[in-house]
């Protein structure tokens, strides 16, 4: 059996007949592409604006400098997620704070949540920013009532779930990235994840300030709009109203973004499929498998399990050729957050999670062949 790592993307030839045909054409980059690219993932995640941005963590600095996050504001996140969901807080001189995660869902544990914010005044906090870990859907109906009652932001770090979605409380269903119970939700493009475009992120909303920010943001703080100009000398006239950055997307990325796109919903459900299989396969096992309650569709970006003696199950994988990965070592245990003060035992159950938790292949192209070798190497050593 070849390598098999635990995710993978997939790049097929009209992808590359896309980029190719971008490299020939007058734009590099903020050419026609980005804007395509917007479109269709604003299409594809329901949400009313997209803005396209060079990768998720900067994408999520954005959200932060434009929600007007300063030194010293407090921000509430989960220690279960890749680092940048807590360092674009940092980035901004703000403080970060944890609540540990549910141990059914892995996300953030909303009845915690309401416990700590129930216990300090109103603006203790500015924001939350909750994270779709491994593809499961965050409850944003609960979330956007609980940032209502405390007078809070809420930006969704959705890099793990486009594809993903819940049915709310009166049986509609809410497309993650739809924006319509988040400020900002975030996505990234990383070749890992669901859609690859190399390095790439996209910002969504439904709030027309926070796009006409956030696009502002990415280009230097420049504007061309007549509209928004504060003087106008002519065609050539543009002005730097705020210290933005170079936070874009290049034309050849969007362009491969776009023809991704257009398999990301088979994607999403290749990857249902193979979850199915594995829960089935595992589930009279000494194996914890994913819990999904019925009002939510994962979109799997990760496949977690849970075992007794995970080292020994990654060694004996890795030893079969199959590269396992555990995610996450939770973040307020990075040497950089425990010299902030956190330490072992500040969020028990997410660090009991860690103890046990491997991530398994899990990505489109993977074939029942790999698959069923992957199961039976698990079965093997999980007696
Ligand atoms: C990948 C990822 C990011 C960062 O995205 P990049 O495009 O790699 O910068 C942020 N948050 C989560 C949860 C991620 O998985």
């Amino acid at each position: 059996m070849k390598p098999i790592s635990y995710g993978k993307q997939f790049i097929s030839d009209e992808d590359i007949e896309q980029v190719v045909q971008v490299l020939k054409s007058d734009f590099l980059t903020q050419g026609p592409k980005v804007k395509e690219f917007e479109n269709d993932f604003s299409d594809y995640v329901d949400s009313e604006y997209a803005i396209a941005i060079s990768n998720g963590t900067a994408a999520l600095h954005l959200c932060m400098l434009a929600l007007g996050l300063k030194d010293g504001d407090k921000v509430i996140t989960t220690p279960l997620t890749f680092a940048a969901s807590a360092n674009c807080v940092r980035y901004c001189n703000a403080e970060i704070d944890f609540v540990d995660i549910d141990a059914e869902t892995y996300l953030m544990d909303l009845d915690k949540l309401e416990a700590k914010l129930s216990k300090v005044p109103i603006g203790t906090y500015k924001g939350i920013i909750a994270v779709a870990f491994a593809g499961y859907p965050d409850n944003m109906e609960r979330l956007r009532a609980i940032a209502d009652k405390y007078k809070l932001w809420l930006v969704e770090d959705a890099c793990h779930a486009p594809g993903g979605y819940f049915v709310d409380s009166k049986g509609k269903v809410q497309k993650v990235g739809n924006g319509r119970y988040a400020d900002l939700q975030v996505f990234s493009f990383h070749p890992v994840k669901h859609i690859a475009t190399g390095e790439g992120g996209m910002i969504t909303t439904n709030n027309k300030n926070l796009f006409t920010k956030v696009s502002q943001l990415r280009t230097h703080g420049i504007t061309k709009d007549p509209k928004l100009l504060h003087e106008n000398h002519g065609g050539w006239y543009y002005e730097m109203q705020e210290l933005g950055y170079n936070c874009r997307l290049s034309d050849i990325q969007a362009a491969l973004g776009v023809s991704q796109l257009k398999r990301a919903k088979e994607g999403v459900e290749r990857r249902n499929e193979i979850a199915n299989i594995y829960s089935a396969a595992f589930a009279n096992e000494n194996i914890i498998t994913p819990k999904v309650n019925d009002e939510y569709f994962h979109a799997y970006h990760l496949y977690v399990i849970q075992v007794e003696d995970r080292k020994g199950l990654y060694n004996h994988l890795r030893e079969n050729n199959i590269f396992s990965q555990v995610l996450y070592y939770p973040v307020h245990l990075m040497p950089y957050y425990k010299e902030l003060g956190w330490n072992n035992g500040d969020l028990p159950v997410v660090e009991a999670y860690y103890g046990k938790c491997l991530a398994l292949p899990m990505f489109p192209t993977l074939t029942n062949k790999e698959q069923a070798y992957i199961i039976s190497k698990v079965k093997e050593f999980v007696k």
